[in-house]
């Protein structure tokens, strides 16, 4: 019995009428009755940017994939179906946060399920040397994570790992990725001073040896570098990541007079991807996300980079990173855009989630946008404060309810 399709379970037995016959026409289905769902999230703002919807409608749920959207789904009198009331919600595609950290055994991935996040890339914790275990929690995480491995074989490590460039080590890091293709889907590479020293380029040039021939996307954190962002976005190619892109002076995206640097418009126009990555320190102002904004240079992605430290300062948690553009002015449509559909498009093994396409997998989230003050902090503790800010209510990972 188990592995016989049984019909029933998608469709009512009741015979259709003439009417509903005809009405199914020659190409529908042979038996045109109220179909079964699992569970309907009923009435909510459905927001999905993969394909272009942004409109009122219920979401039914089947086999953990999503079945329908339309304006009124209605449950089949005796299902034993589940509904979700969204009324005055978004209903978006799981959240997909790029760049998060996910080592910290006090905050594994299943901890940022309760925010919305249903998949999430740690970026670059470990390196080859120290990959394994991280592999191993994201294997067992309820949500789908992967990782970008650390060009430095002991990733992190205290946050030096390139000012000894002997650390970087592309053929052991080649054939960490080889061992563990399935769950290690790029390269990170942190050029900061801090971390790098006067290594950023070739540190990068490194990098590029251990990705190039697997064809996997180096992400690369920028901010306070040694070299001039454009040295940096030149060693890039199309598909890779520059995270902390509002990272303001020295080294960031803009000139002396404030204007969006023409390197980096180049960059993006060949394909170069640009991510918010909060985190908690120089890596992004208020001043900096303003002025690129207001010259039309919005992230391509909005991420996290979340550690434990920023669960209680200021990252805190993703629909709260994603509220800080609320807040700069962005429409709430086109924040969950980068944080579903443009996000889940930076990695090919991302491609069935962060869209609710009839037939993907049903990893879903319902946030409320609330009104009132509330207040927000750059990376330099600037404060400002938001009218709305998001919310995570209600979490699907393959139509099963988490949150
Ligand atoms: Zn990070």
């Amino acid at each position: 019995m188990g592995e016989i399709f049984i019909p029933e379970r998608v469709y009512n037995t009741v015979m259709p009428s003439r009417r509903q016959f005809l009405l199914a026409g020659v190409a529908g289905p042979l038996i045109a009755a109220t179909p079964k769902y699992d569970l309907i999230v009923q009435g909510g703002r459905v927001i999905d940017a993969s394909q272009k919807m942004d409109r009122v409608a219920d979401v039914a749920i089947y086999g953990g994939k999503i079945a329908a959207i339309r304006p009124r789904i209605t449950a089949a009198g005796t299902s034993r179906t589940q509904v979700i009331d969204a009324h005055g919600m978004l209903v978006t595609p799981g959240l997909v946060d790029i760049h998060a950290h996910l080592s910290d055994p006090k905050l594994p991935p299943g901890a940022l399920l309760g925010d919305g996040v249903t998949s999430v890339v740690d970026g670059g914790s470990c390196g080859a040397d120290n990959v394994d275990e991280l592999v191993k929690v994201v294997q067992s995480a309820p949500n789908r994570a992967r990782i970008l491995l650390n060009i430095s074989r002991g990733g992190l490590s205290g946050g030096k790992e390139l000012l000894d460039l002997s650390k970087a080590d592309p053929v052991a890091a080649r054939s960490a990725i080889e061992r563990n293709r399935e769950w290690v889907i790029g390269i990170k590479a942190r050029l900061s001073r801090s971390a790098a020293g006067e290594n950023d380029l070739e540190a990068l040039r490194k990098a590029r040896m251990a990705a190039d021939p697997l064809r996997v996307p180096i992400m690369v954190h920028v901010g306070n570098t040694a070299s001039p962002l454009p040295a940096i976005l030149a060693l890039l190619r199309p598909g890779d990541i520059v995270t902390h892109m509002y990272a303001p002076a020295p080294h960031g995206m803009l000139d002396d007079n404030g204007r969006v640097l023409v390197e980096v418009r180049e960059a993006r126009r060949r394909g170069v991807l640009f991510d918010f990555g909060s985190g908690r320190t120089e890596h992004w102002t208020w001043d900096v996300a303003e002025r690129a904004l207001a010259q039309d240079f919005a992230p391509d992605t909005i991420s996290s980079d979340m550690t434990l430290a920023g669960r209680s300062d200021q990252v805190l948690n993703f629909p709260n990173v994603l509220s800080n553009f609320l807040t700069l002015g962005m429409p709430v449509e086109n924040v969950i855009a980068r944080a579903t559909a443009n996000a889940a498009r930076a990695f090919p093994e991302f491609r069935d989630y962060g869209t609710l396409r009839v037939g993907a997998t049903a990893d879903l989230a319902v946030l409320e946008v609330r009104a009132g003050d509330f207040g927000f902090v750059d990376n330099y503790k600037t404060r400002r404060t938001g009218r709305r800010k998001l919310f995570a209510t209600t979490v699907l990972v393959a139509g099963k309810r988490v949150s």
